[in-house]
């Protein structure tokens, strides 16, 4: 069964039914068929462990269950909307008839819906009334016919129904029965069909099974079938198919548990997965911090290395620039003095001075100025380059 929190529905065990029972005329009163009734507008209050009987996707009762091959439940409301898709909405099996609608019935939960109904009529029902005479006050349930009885008509049913054997209860008692008593004591005793075509019209009661035919026979079938006799009591019938379905779910058990511990390996699997994959993330994302930290450091060097190179570009270019004007100041300086001699000196200072100046004229003579930018040029950041190019 689902898990019961899929199937809270804020109830206590002990609430009653609920739905729209109150509110409907009791002179109605149930009819033969009344699983044709309709659907309820408000979502249905059964009992948890009772939820079983209704639509396992939607939850609602329904008049119109289908059961589809993978043996999940689903009312005609909930497949018609799930048409395009042609799966079950639980597990996602296939649903083999084109139209998206199963061929199959789940007739027992549609049953159990409508004896259920029953139930919280009686559980709930003040004054119910007789479903022959609509009048008296309803005493009796007769599960057979499915009708409520006042103590007049249960005489005449009594009477009518002695040789059938039609177990009428006391509402009363009824009342005081839990929703599972009720379901379990209200399911009707045989009254298989005749499988041959018309004879369940003409309301021809099986008792008999014919095992080759694997079909129910009413006692005329039965002589005519003959060659396949002996036959077997439809009741063992039944029993053994009942036992074939138990033993064949018990022996599922096994491969259940084969298939539950599949499951567990490919969750553990996928959640492994999933650790991987965060742990890479997590290296990534270290790993390129840490490069991302190591190239910074290399910004902030190879910065500081062309400011010292600058800097040490800016002396030697003052330095030279100092040397030049020093030359041109001693050319001025030379040239000024060469015109004073020239001009002013008596011989003798001539011949005094003239070695001296010759010298320093020559001096002069053997400077040449320095070939211009040579020294600061862009090759200096060769190392830079070379490091940017190595990041
Ligand atoms: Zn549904
Ligand atoms: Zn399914
Ligand atoms: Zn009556
Ligand atoms: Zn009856
Ligand atoms: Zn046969
Ligand atoms: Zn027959």
């Amino acid at each position: 069964p689902p898990p019961s929190h899929v199937l809270q529905r804020g109830l206590s065990p002990t609430s009653h039914l609920d739905g729209d029972g109150a509110a409907a005329p009791m002179e109605t009163g149930p009819q033969p068929s009344t699983s044709s009734c309709s659907p309820p507008a408000h979502p249905p209050a059964v009992e948890d462990d009772l939820q079983f009987v209704l639509c396992e996707r939607c939850r609602q009762e329904s008049p119109n269950l289908k059961l589809l091959t993978c043996l999940h439940t689903l009312c005609f409301g909930c497949l018609s909307e799930n048409k395009p898709i042609g799966q079950c909405p639980v597990c996602q099996t296939a649903i083999p008839q084109a139209s998206g609608i199963p061929d199959m019935d789940n007739l027992l939960f549609t049953n159990l819906q409508a004896r259920l109904k029953i139930y919280k009529k009686i559980r709930d029902g003040q004054g119910l009334n007789c479903c022959r005479c609509r009048g008296a006050a309803a005493a009796m349930w007769c599960s057979e016919c499915e009708e409520f009885l006042c103590t007049k008509c249960f005489e005449d049913h009594q009477w009518f129904f002695k040789k059938k054997s039609h177990e009428a209860k006391r509402v009363e008692d009824l009342r005081a029965e839990s929703a599972h008593q009720f379901l379990e004591e209200s399911r009707k005793s045989c009254n298989l069909f005749c499988s041959r075509p018309g004879h369940a019209d003409q309301g021809h009661i099986s008792s008999i099974y014919c095992n080759k035919c694997e079909k129910a026979l009413c006692c005329s079938c039965a002589l005519l079938d003959s060659q396949h006799a002996p036959f077997c009591d439809i009741h063992s019938e039944t029993q053994r198919r009942q036992e074939e379905l138990v033993t064949m779910s018990r022996g599922l058990k096994q491969k259940r548990s084969s298939f539950e511990a599949t499951f567990e390996v490919l969750q553990t699997e996928a959640a492994r997965l999933e650790q991987a994959q965060r742990e890479m993330r997590e290296l990534i994302r270290q790993h390129v911090e840490q490069l991302v930290r190591l190239i910074r450091r290399e910004e902030e060097e190879l910065l500081g290395l062309v400011e010292a190179r600058q800097e040490q570009s800016r002396q030697e270019l003052e330095r030279e620039v100092q040397r030049v004007e020093g030359v041109l100041r001693r050319m001025e300086a030379s040239e000024r003095l060469v015109e004073k001699v020239n001009l002013y000196a008596t011989e003798q200072e001539v011949m005094d001075m003239q070695p001296f100046i010759k010298d320093s004229l020559e001096e002069l003579q053997q400077l040449q100025p320095p070939v211009a930018r040579d020294r600061a040029q862009p090759g200096d950041f060769a190392e830079c380059r070379a490091r940017l190019q190595a990041l």
